[in-house]
Formats: structure tokens, C-alpha cells, sequence
């Protein structure tokens, strides 16, 4: 069976905790998009991780942690990322890495920096980690991937091709200092030697694993709104973050992902720049959720940088949850909501006067004002709750609420970071099914 693990929003609801809550019952997790530019935060027995590249299974004896070929794959940041972990005591788990993944090339990071530079004031609020660059590349057939690492020759005679185009745009666009062939042949052998370990033809591996009916997770990265076609283009991430994409960026028929679990958080939070309809225009008030907000307050897992703060926001929601294709919805960050007497949720987008529940084009996206519903808070701590009955009545109506506005099935809510603050919904509570 194959599930895949997305998320609903502009990232940052939580996947890492349902994924690794979720690893308990998986032989393997992939990783499928993305890079080391998004991190997911990770608490268990061994302590507080952020996982940039790992996927969230690695803290398991039981599972194998793929690196698929959809991922931008930094060797370094792996490597550092291992001994991180194994420096604290988590026992090295199984990697594998796609021999068709690419690398993302010491240039790539320079050229991301030089770019947000170079716009200044118009970037696009990049973490700066290559990825932009990196899929650029990609498809315009100079990257490079895990597999030519063992073929010299042909690797020496195509960084010799692929820097002219980067000299000139070195010298000429960014003034910058040149490139060195010989000095990024020498890097890429150290990245040989540190992936050479791990190396694996992994839509082969997984093919395999689909025949013994082993469970696969996918795990995404970001969220719906994030998605270079169906997010707010071009305030997006490089690569597909939907779970279509699983199938793609990990080598499997798209019919095997049988469930699709869209996390959805309590609240919005949103990184960079771009439209974003329910941010709290308040400072106090939306300082007061950031601080209260996730584990330890919203603020990015790679960067550091404080998180945008909004109210749920259903139509959104239920357009990220619809374009993922959910069977499931994971509600997270619940328990942070206890603070409040009345919650405000994002039910329609008003633009230009006309009210609308369907999301936009990015352009009348920028022009959309909120329309807000105030639903009563329920003014407890929810933590340490182990059924949905016993949740307050409030807080029910909460959950009962957005999930009749986005028409997705909550089955899953989580109450806290850890992997055991989880309350399952029975079928018979699910208002759409
Ligand atoms: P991801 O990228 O989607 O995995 O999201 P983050 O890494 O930003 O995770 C969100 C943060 O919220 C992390 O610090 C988690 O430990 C924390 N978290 C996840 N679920 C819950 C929850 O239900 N309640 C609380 N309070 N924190 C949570």
C-alpha cells in the first residue's frame, strides 16, 4: 500500500509529526520534491530534530528512508544531516538515494544569493539553498545527475560544457568571480565518495516493494499553494509539491497511492512573500499566535525567520485539499487555539465586492479580503485528549465546521507535538464523507 503525506497550505502544518507517527506502520518512506530549502520539525524520544533532507522515517530501526529522484539532493547537507542524528544517539538508519536523482551544484547556491541580490527589494524571498537555480537546470538538461558521478570522462567533458553558460552569466549579469572546472570536478568526487554508500535504483526497489505489499509513505514537502502550476505562481517552490507528483518524483505508478492524507493546520502560517487572504493584519494579535503557535512558537525550521500569521482559511484549504486528491485530512495545532474566546475563519474571499468560495488566479488573489466568521473558542488546554468525544463541545463544532466548509473528511486531529497527541475520528463523527 501507498500513502502519501502532503499538506493543504504554503507549508509548515505539521506533515513531519503525522509522517514519523505514521513510520511506526511504514517499511519504507520516500522522499519525492523539494530540497534542503524547507525543514520538518520532528519531536520524539531522541529529542527535538529539523529535518532538511532526511525523510521523517529515519528515527526508526524498522524503516528504509529513499531519497527520491524528485528530490534536489544536496550531498553535503545529507551527510551533515546523518551525523546530526547519529551524533545523538539515533541508530544509523537504512538510506537510499535514486541514481537518478540530481545534485544540487555548489553554483546553484551561488547563483540563488546572486539572484535575490541582484532583484533586491523584488525577490522572491528565497531560502537562498540553490533550489530555484537547481530546477532550472533540471529542465533545461544541464543538471547533473547522482549516476554520472561514475562515468569521469563524460562528468569532466559536461562541467566543461555547462560552465560556459555560467561564466557568462557570472561575468556579465552578476559580475561575480568564474568558475573553476577543475575545482567543481574536484567537489563532485568528494560527493562520489560520501553517496557512493547509498546509491540505488530506486524505482526498481520500489517496484519490488509494491509486489510484497510492503507500506510505502511518500512524504511532501510544502504544501498545495506552493505548486509552480496550481500554487500562487510565481510566489511558489520549484518543484511539484502535490502527491500526483509522489508517483513521479519517486518512480511508481500513480494508481498505487490508494490514501492521501492532506495536512491541514488549525491556523495559517505562511514564509516569503505573496498574497496571503486571512494574515492577521493586527501585529499583537498575530505576535501572540506566533509565539503560542506549533512547538515552540512559528518560526521557520531552516531559517529561523518569524512566520506570516493568519486564521484558517477554508477556501484555501479546500482548494489545496482538492487539488491533492485527499482521501484523509490530518487538523493539527489544534491544541494552540485554546487561548482564544472567539476564532475567526477565513469563509469566502470578497474581490472586488463579488463574494467567491472558490480560490482564485494569483492576480485576483492579491485583489481578495477576507470574509470572516467568528466560531466561539473553547478556552481550555486540549492536550493529553485521547478520544473526540471527550474534546469540548466548542472545539468540536471547531473541527465540525471546517470540515463541512472545506468537504474533506478530518479523521485525524492532532493536540500536541508528539507522536502520541493524535485522536482518530470514527466514521460515524465524519460530517463529509
Ligand atoms: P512541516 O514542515 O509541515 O512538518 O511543519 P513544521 O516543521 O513547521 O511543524 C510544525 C510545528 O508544529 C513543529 O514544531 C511541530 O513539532 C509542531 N506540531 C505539529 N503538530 C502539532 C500539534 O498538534 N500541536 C502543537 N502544539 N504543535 C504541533
Amino acid at each position: 500500500m501507498v500513502r502519501a503525506v502532503v499538506g493543504a497550505n504554503w507549508g509548515d502544518e505539521g506533515k513531519g509529526k503525522i509522517t514519523d507517527m505514521l513510520g511506526q506502520e511504514s517499511d519504507i518512506i520516500v522522499r519525492f520534491q523539494g530540497g534542503a530549502n524547507a525543514g520538518h520539525t520532528i519531536v520524539n524520544d531522541y529529542g527535538k530534530f529539523a529535518l532538511h533532507t532526511l525523510p521523517s522515517g529515519v528515527f526508526y530501526n524498522h524503516t528504509t528512508s529513499i531519497i527520491g529522484n524528485g528530490v534536489a539532493l544536496n550531498i553535503p547537507v545529507l551527510m551533515e544531516e546523518i551525523k546530526e542524528i547519529t551524533d545523538r544517539n539515533v541508530p544509523m538508519p537504512k538510506i537510499l538515494v535514486s541514481d537518478r536523482a540530481q545534485m544540487v551544484m555548489p553554483y546553484h547556491i551561488l547563483f540563488d544569493e546572486y539572484e535575490e541580490e541582484r532583484l533586491a527589494g523584488r525577490s522572491f524571498g528565497s531560502t537562498k539553498s540553490g533550489i530555484a537555480p537547481f530546477y532550472s537546470d533540471k529542465y533545461a538538461k544541464i543538471g547533473f545527475q547522482v549516476n554520472e558521478l561514475f562515468d569521469e570522462a563524460a562528468l569532466k567533458e559536461k562541467i566543461e560544457r555547462v560552465l560556459v553558460q555560467k561564466n557568462i552569466l557570472l561575468e556579465h549579469l552578476y559580475h561575480k568571480p568564474l568558475l573553476d572546472s577543475d575545482e567543481i570536478f574536484a567537489t563532485l568526487m568528494q560527493y562520489k565518495e560520501m553517496v557512493e554508500p547509498y546509491v540505488c535504483d530506486v524505482s526498481a526497489y520500489l517496484w519490488r516493494a509494491i509486489k510484497e505489499n510492503k507500506n510505502i509513505l511518500l512524504e511532501g514537502q510544502l504544501g498545495s499553494l506552493k505548486d509552480p502550476d496550481h500554487g500562487i505562481y510565481p510566489m511558489v517552490t520549484s518543484s511539484s509539491t502535490l502527491a500526483a507528483y509522489g508517483a513521479i518524483g519517486a518512480g511508481i505508478p500513480p494508481y498505487e497511492i490508494t490514501q492521501i492524507i492532506t495536512v491541514c493546520k488549525a491556523y495559517s502560517s505562511a514564509v516569503g512573500a505573496g498574497a496571503f487572504v486571512s494574515e492577521i493584519q493586527d501585529k499583537e494579535i498575530a505576535d501572540e499566535l506566533r509565539r503560542r503557535g506549533g512547538d515552540g512558537g512559528e518560526y521557520g525550521a531552516t531559517t529561523g525567520r518569524p512566520r506570516r500569521m493568519g486564521w484558517f482559511d477554508c477556501v484555501a484549504s479546500r482548494y489545496g485539499c482538492r487539488i491533492q486528491g485527499t482521501t484523509d485530512v490530518a487538523f493539527t495545532v489544534l491544541d494552540v487555539l485554546g487561548y482564544l474566546d472567539e476564532i475567526p475563519v477565513c469563509v469566502g474571499y470578497d474581490i472586488d465586492g463579488t463574494i467567491t468560495t472558490e480560490f482564485p488566479t494569483t492576480g485576483l488573489l492579491e485583489k481578495a479580503k477576507p470574509v470572516l466568521e467568528m466560531l466561539p473558542g473553547w478556552k481550555c488546554d486540549i492536550r493529553g485528549i485521547k478520544t473526540y468525544e471527550e474534546l469540548p463541545e466548542n472545539c468540536r463544532n471547531y473541527v465540525e465546521f471546517v470540515e463541512s466548509q472545506i468537504g474533506f473528511p478530518i479523521t485525524m486531529i492532532s493536540n500536541g507535538p508528539g507522536r502520541n497527541d493524535i485522536i482518530y475520528r470514527t466514521v460515524d463523527t465524519i460530517q463529509v464523507k
